[in-house]
Protein backbone atom coordinates (compact mmCIF):
# COMPACT_ATOMS: atom_id res chain seq x y z
CA UNK A 1 0.00 0.00 0.00
CA UNK A 2 1.48 3.06 -1.03
CA UNK A 3 0.38 5.25 2.12
CA UNK A 4 2.26 3.53 4.69
CA UNK A 5 5.62 5.38 5.63
CA UNK A 6 7.92 5.01 7.80
CA UNK A 7 9.77 7.78 9.78
CA UNK A 8 13.48 7.69 8.84
CA UNK A 9 15.32 7.56 12.31
CA UNK A 10 13.38 4.68 14.26
CA UNK A 11 15.96 4.65 16.79
CA UNK A 12 18.88 2.40 15.51
CA UNK A 13 22.00 3.49 15.15
CA UNK A 14 22.94 2.65 11.83
CA UNK A 15 24.58 5.24 9.22
CA UNK A 16 22.12 7.43 7.35
CA UNK A 17 22.90 5.45 3.48
CA UNK A 18 21.87 2.21 4.87
CA UNK A 19 19.09 4.02 7.03
CA UNK A 20 17.28 4.87 3.36
CA UNK A 21 18.33 1.01 2.04
CA UNK A 22 16.72 -0.57 4.70
CA UNK A 23 13.50 1.23 4.62
CA UNK A 24 13.58 0.32 0.48
CA UNK A 25 14.37 -3.02 1.52
CA UNK A 26 11.32 -3.58 3.96
CA UNK A 27 9.18 -2.39 1.00
CA UNK A 28 7.94 0.85 2.11
CA UNK A 29 6.97 3.57 -0.71
CA UNK A 30 7.53 6.72 1.31
CA UNK A 31 10.09 7.66 4.11
CA UNK A 32 8.71 10.73 6.50
CA UNK A 33 11.90 13.12 6.90
CA UNK A 34 13.14 15.70 9.44
CA UNK A 35 14.14 19.08 8.41
CA UNK A 36 17.39 21.10 10.01
CA UNK A 37 20.06 19.86 12.26
CA UNK A 38 17.43 18.40 14.29
CA UNK A 39 17.74 15.48 12.47
CA UNK A 40 21.37 15.58 11.97
CA UNK A 41 21.84 15.29 15.59
CA UNK A 42 20.10 11.73 15.25
CA UNK A 43 21.76 10.79 11.91
CA UNK A 44 24.91 12.67 11.46
CA UNK A 45 23.57 14.05 7.67
CA UNK A 46 22.51 17.75 6.71
CA UNK A 47 18.81 17.72 5.84
CA UNK A 48 19.40 18.15 2.22
CA UNK A 49 22.16 14.90 2.27
CA UNK A 50 19.27 13.11 3.37
CA UNK A 51 16.98 13.87 0.26
CA UNK A 52 20.25 12.83 -2.02
CA UNK A 53 19.73 8.89 -0.20
CA UNK A 54 15.71 9.44 -0.41
CA UNK A 55 16.08 9.98 -4.29
CA UNK A 56 19.38 6.91 -4.55
CA UNK A 57 16.25 4.94 -2.93
CA UNK A 58 13.54 5.89 -5.31
CA UNK A 59 11.02 6.45 -2.12
CA UNK A 60 8.76 9.56 -1.88
CA UNK A 61 9.13 12.08 0.73
CA UNK A 62 5.63 11.56 2.85
CA UNK A 63 6.16 14.69 5.13
CA UNK A 64 8.96 16.67 6.42
CA UNK A 65 9.23 17.91 10.09
CA UNK A 66 9.89 21.15 10.59
CA UNK A 67 12.79 22.62 13.33
CA UNK A 68 11.58 21.91 16.37
CA UNK A 69 13.77 23.99 18.64
CA UNK A 70 12.68 27.33 17.12
CA UNK A 71 9.16 26.34 17.93
CA UNK A 72 9.32 28.20 21.66
CA UNK A 73 10.22 31.46 20.49
CA UNK A 74 6.88 31.19 18.47
CA UNK A 75 5.06 32.51 21.63
CA UNK A 76 7.42 35.10 23.11
CA UNK A 77 6.08 38.47 21.13
CA UNK A 78 9.00 40.22 21.96
CA UNK A 79 12.42 37.77 21.72
CA UNK A 80 13.54 35.73 18.97
CA UNK A 81 9.98 35.28 17.57
CA UNK A 82 10.72 37.02 14.11
CA UNK A 83 13.92 35.48 13.70
CA UNK A 84 11.53 32.02 14.30
CA UNK A 85 9.06 32.83 11.86
CA UNK A 86 11.61 33.64 9.45
CA UNK A 87 13.22 30.13 9.90
CA UNK A 88 9.99 28.19 9.15
CA UNK A 89 9.45 30.29 5.98
CA UNK A 90 13.00 29.34 4.94
CA UNK A 91 12.69 25.29 5.73
CA UNK A 92 9.42 25.67 4.11
CA UNK A 93 10.89 26.83 0.93
CA UNK A 94 13.75 24.67 1.08
CA UNK A 95 11.20 21.54 1.64
CA UNK A 96 9.45 22.28 -1.24
CA UNK A 97 12.79 22.83 -3.14
CA UNK A 98 13.11 19.21 -2.21
CA UNK A 99 10.01 18.25 -3.41
CA UNK A 100 8.15 17.87 -0.08
CA UNK A 101 4.55 18.52 0.29
CA UNK A 102 3.53 18.66 4.24
CA UNK A 103 5.33 19.85 6.16
CA UNK A 104 4.25 19.25 10.36
CA UNK A 105 5.58 21.46 13.04
CA UNK A 106 5.43 21.96 16.53
CA UNK A 107 3.91 24.31 18.81
CA UNK A 108 4.82 25.12 22.42
CA UNK A 109 0.89 25.78 23.43
CA UNK A 110 -1.62 28.21 21.82
CA UNK A 111 -1.69 31.58 23.23
CA UNK A 112 -2.60 34.81 20.76
CA UNK A 113 0.71 35.52 19.94
CA UNK A 114 1.53 31.64 18.38
CA UNK A 115 -1.49 32.20 16.56
CA UNK A 116 -0.25 35.34 14.94
CA UNK A 117 3.47 33.55 14.21
CA UNK A 118 1.30 30.01 13.44
CA UNK A 119 -0.89 32.92 10.58
CA UNK A 120 1.87 34.31 8.77
CA UNK A 121 3.55 31.02 8.47
CA UNK A 122 0.96 28.98 6.96
CA UNK A 123 -0.21 31.96 4.60
CA UNK A 124 3.65 31.72 3.35
CA UNK A 125 3.46 28.30 3.25
CA UNK A 126 0.58 28.63 1.10
CA UNK A 127 2.06 30.96 -1.09
CA UNK A 128 5.06 28.29 -1.61
CA UNK A 129 1.94 25.22 -2.51
CA UNK A 130 3.17 23.25 1.07
CA UNK A 131 0.51 22.14 3.62
CA UNK A 132 1.76 22.96 7.02
CA UNK A 133 0.27 20.93 9.82
CA UNK A 134 0.32 21.22 13.53
CA UNK A 135 0.97 17.68 15.70
CA UNK A 136 -0.92 17.47 18.68
CA UNK A 137 1.92 16.94 21.55
CA UNK A 138 -0.62 17.50 24.92
CA UNK A 139 -4.21 18.09 25.41
CA UNK A 140 -7.64 16.65 24.73
CA UNK A 141 -8.69 19.25 22.56
CA UNK A 142 -5.57 21.45 21.46
CA UNK A 143 -6.15 22.62 18.72
CA UNK A 144 -10.27 24.18 18.73
CA UNK A 145 -9.06 27.40 19.19
CA UNK A 146 -6.09 27.60 16.49
CA UNK A 147 -8.46 26.27 13.73
CA UNK A 148 -11.25 28.68 14.52
CA UNK A 149 -8.77 31.28 13.96
CA UNK A 150 -6.57 29.93 11.03
CA UNK A 151 -8.06 28.31 8.11
CA UNK A 152 -4.81 27.41 5.79
CA UNK A 153 -4.22 24.68 8.79
CA UNK A 154 -4.04 21.29 9.01
CA UNK A 155 -3.37 18.89 11.38
CA UNK A 156 -0.82 15.69 12.27
CA UNK A 157 -2.23 13.25 14.86
CA UNK A 158 0.25 11.32 16.68
CA UNK A 159 -1.38 8.23 18.45
CA UNK A 160 1.04 7.86 21.00
CA UNK A 161 1.09 11.67 22.26
CA UNK A 162 -3.02 11.74 22.10
CA UNK A 163 -2.71 8.29 24.01
CA UNK A 164 -0.78 10.20 27.39
CA UNK A 165 -3.98 12.36 27.36
CA UNK A 166 -6.88 9.65 27.81
CA UNK A 167 -7.15 9.09 23.87
CA UNK A 168 -6.90 5.52 23.52
CA UNK A 169 -8.50 5.11 20.09
CA UNK A 170 -8.12 8.25 17.64
CA UNK A 171 -10.82 10.54 18.63
CA UNK A 172 -8.76 13.34 18.61
CA UNK A 173 -7.98 12.15 14.83
CA UNK A 174 -12.16 11.91 14.19
CA UNK A 175 -12.42 15.73 16.37
CA UNK A 176 -10.17 17.14 13.76
CA UNK A 177 -10.90 15.31 10.24
CA UNK A 178 -11.55 17.61 7.88
CA UNK A 179 -8.10 18.95 8.94
CA UNK A 180 -6.12 15.41 8.81
CA UNK A 181 -3.37 14.98 6.48
CA UNK A 182 -0.51 12.46 8.07
CA UNK A 183 -0.84 10.57 10.87
CA UNK A 184 2.24 9.78 13.42
CA UNK A 185 1.43 5.72 14.51
CA UNK A 186 3.54 4.65 17.43
CA UNK A 187 1.97 2.68 20.67
CA UNK A 188 2.54 3.87 24.23
CA UNK A 189 1.56 2.63 28.11
CA UNK A 190 -0.54 5.22 28.61
CA UNK A 191 1.62 7.28 30.45
CA UNK A 192 4.69 8.17 28.83
CA UNK A 193 6.14 9.38 25.47
CA UNK A 194 6.96 5.93 24.65
CA UNK A 195 6.70 5.84 20.90
CA UNK A 196 6.54 1.88 20.78
CA UNK A 197 6.25 -0.40 17.50
CA UNK A 198 2.58 -0.36 16.67
CA UNK A 199 0.91 -2.97 18.81
CA UNK A 200 3.20 -3.30 21.45
CA UNK A 201 0.92 -1.00 23.76
CA UNK A 202 -2.75 -0.29 24.84
CA UNK A 203 -3.53 2.51 22.04
CA UNK A 204 -6.65 0.14 19.80
CA UNK A 205 -5.46 1.08 16.36
CA UNK A 206 -8.08 -1.24 14.97
CA UNK A 207 -10.70 1.38 15.52
CA UNK A 208 -8.81 4.71 14.95
CA UNK A 209 -8.26 2.75 11.38
CA UNK A 210 -12.11 3.09 11.42
CA UNK A 211 -12.48 6.24 12.19
CA UNK A 212 -10.23 7.08 9.90
CA UNK A 213 -11.73 5.32 6.82
CA UNK A 214 -15.28 6.53 8.08
CA UNK A 215 -14.06 9.88 7.88
CA UNK A 216 -12.64 9.61 4.47
CA UNK A 217 -8.71 10.04 5.74
CA UNK A 218 -6.40 10.16 2.63
CA UNK A 219 -3.44 11.16 4.08
CA UNK A 220 -0.14 8.88 4.51
CA UNK A 221 -0.17 6.20 7.92
CA UNK A 222 3.80 6.83 9.11
CA UNK A 223 5.32 3.90 11.38
CA UNK A 224 6.77 6.69 14.05
CA UNK A 225 8.28 4.04 16.19
CA UNK A 226 11.68 3.70 18.40
CA UNK A 227 13.65 0.54 18.75
CA UNK A 228 13.38 -1.59 21.36
CA UNK A 229 14.85 -4.87 22.88
CA UNK A 230 12.25 -7.01 21.43
CA UNK A 231 13.73 -6.43 17.97
CA UNK A 232 16.80 -7.99 16.81
CA UNK A 233 17.87 -5.09 14.33
CA UNK A 234 16.31 -2.00 11.93
CA UNK A 235 15.50 -4.69 9.41
CA UNK A 236 13.68 -7.01 11.50
CA UNK A 237 11.97 -3.59 12.88
CA UNK A 238 10.67 -2.21 10.07
CA UNK A 239 9.49 -5.40 8.84
CA UNK A 240 7.12 -5.94 11.64
CA UNK A 241 6.27 -2.06 11.09
CA UNK A 242 5.09 -2.78 7.89
CA UNK A 243 3.28 -6.04 8.40
CA UNK A 244 1.50 -4.31 10.79
CA UNK A 245 0.20 -1.21 9.61
CA UNK A 246 -0.61 -2.93 6.44
CA UNK A 247 -2.97 -5.10 8.35
CA UNK A 248 -4.95 -2.69 10.10
CA UNK A 249 -4.52 -0.10 7.77
CA UNK A 250 -4.40 -1.36 4.58
ZN1 LIG B 1 4.97 12.49 16.14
Amino acid sequence: MDRISAYAYCGFDVPAEERFQKIKEAGFEKVAVWCHTDYNTHSGISEYEQFKYVREQGLKVSYAHAPTKFAPYLMNKYYGAKDAVKTHKVYLKGAKEQGVDIVVMHLPEVTKTVIDNVTEIAAFAEDVGVTLAVENLTGEAPFDELFNEVKNISFCYDTCHALMFGDTDGKMAERYMDRLVTTHLSDGDGKKDCHFMVGDGVFDFVTLAKRLKDGGYKGDFVLEAFQSAEYADISEFLQVGKQRLERIFG
